[in-house]
């Protein structure tokens, strides 16, 4: 028998730093607020407000850019002991309805609803409730999407931003899917939407257009997942107090690093020394994780997980190797570069390793 469908729901509240300078600074209301680095530095958009958006400012943009925008905008600082305080009060509004909360950033977090201390059997009303009680206790707003699985939850708060709640009933799945970028699926950035392109596949549907052997062979192991994506299934569970544990090692640089070879070598160099720190902490782990920030302070993470948990200097140097080809190094000056390892293999935490080993969840 079938089991019956999960009602899962994501959260994420509407340009969560700026609405909490607007909330607490009514001065700034209705006015283009900007969270991030000063305009004269080398920083980023944390959040820009509703206000700032209309002019084209986005998250994650230069600080500089935005100010060339919008130059009459209010450019903060990022104050994080408060927009934490908001976001705990939060997290223990999701905690009310279920344990089974995965808080993905400060302001959003996915809810697993199929059974809740509501006892409400109507996943949309939970999500109602939801907002209404963060409205009451935050005087925020939050926008909330209501599905069969995490990525479409996900994809269905986006559609009504901000202040809204979009329910994904499953005959609306398909059509939804069909205009939907390929950057709105899990996994896929802005390198990984390029590489798509490459093959036509702009909207998720056209992944529908091919078999899967084609798929795999351009996408690799990737390929059965996009395809399961495009479908509109995700069997990932709604993961509450997910394990962070890992080991990791970076360097920063004096200068920029421009060319591919030299990145290669100084994560070889960088490998060799995160071997060496597993070895002494006799641990190995199953997910490595390549960090790059490029020279303008945009943070780019790639991971893959592995057969089986490794702490050898060749494995771990051969894999961030080729997540280095899903970055844009080699094209775009680099600041910093990282390599680590997740789902780690202790000695005291063999128990858990045994479960991370069967975990369904992909990278
Ligand atoms: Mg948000």
């Amino acid at each position: 028998m079938k089991p019956p469908p999960r009602k899962i729901v994501h959260v994420d509240m509407d340009a969560f730093y700026a609405s909490v300078e607007q909330r607490d600074r009514p001065e700034l209301r209705g006015k283009p607020v900007i969270v991030g680095g000063q305009p004269d530095s080398r920083g980023v958009v944390c959040t820009a407000s509703y206000e700032a958006r209309q002019f084209g400012v986005r998250s994650a943009m230069p600080t500089a850019q935005a100010y060339r925008l919008c130059p009459h905008g209010v450019f903060l600082r990022p104050d994080f002991p408060r927009y934490k305080e908001a976001s705990r009060t939060i997290q223990a509004i999701f905690r009310e309805v279920t344990e089974l909360v995965e808080p993905l950033s400060l302001d959003e977090a996915y809810l697993d609803v199929s059974q809740n201390h509501l006892d409400e059997p109507s996943a949309t009303r939970v999500a109602a409730h939801l907002r209404a009680r963060i409205r009451e206790q935050t005087a925020l707003t939050a926008s909330a999407g209501v599905a069969p699985n995490k990525f479409l939850a996900k994809v269905a708060s986006d559609l009504d931003k901000p202040d809204g709640l979009t329910v994904i009933p499953p005959e609306r799945v398909p059509e939804l899917l069909a205009g939907l970028p390929v950057r709105k699926l899990p996994g896929i950035g802005r390198v990984g939407a390029e590489r798509c392109a490459r093959h036509g596949i702009e909207r998720v549907a056209d992944f529908l257009r091919h078999d899967l052997e084609q798929l795999v062979r351009w996408f690799g192991s990737s390929g059965p997942r996009y395809l399961e994506l495009a479908r509109g299934v995700d069997e990932r569970p709604v993961r509450p107090g997910r394990e962070r544990k890992s080991v990791s090692i970076e360097d920063t640089f004096a200068e920029d690093v421009v060319a591919r070879a030299e990145a290669a070598a100084i994560l070889d160099t960088l490998a060799e020394r995160l071997a060496e720190r597993l070895r002494l902490a006799e641990a190995r782990g199953r997910t490595v994780v390549l960090k790059v920030k490029y020279a303008d302070f945009q943070q780019v993470t790639r991971s893959r997980t592995l057969s089986a948990p490794t702490r050898a200097h060749t494995t771990l140097s051969e894999t961030a190797l080729a997540l280095l080809d899903q970055t844009e190094v080699g094209g775009r000056p680099v600041r910093l570069l990282g390599i680590g390892v997740s789902n780690l293999d202790e000695p005291s935490a063999s128990a858990s390793a045994q479960l991370v080993l069967f975990d369904p969840d992909p990278p």
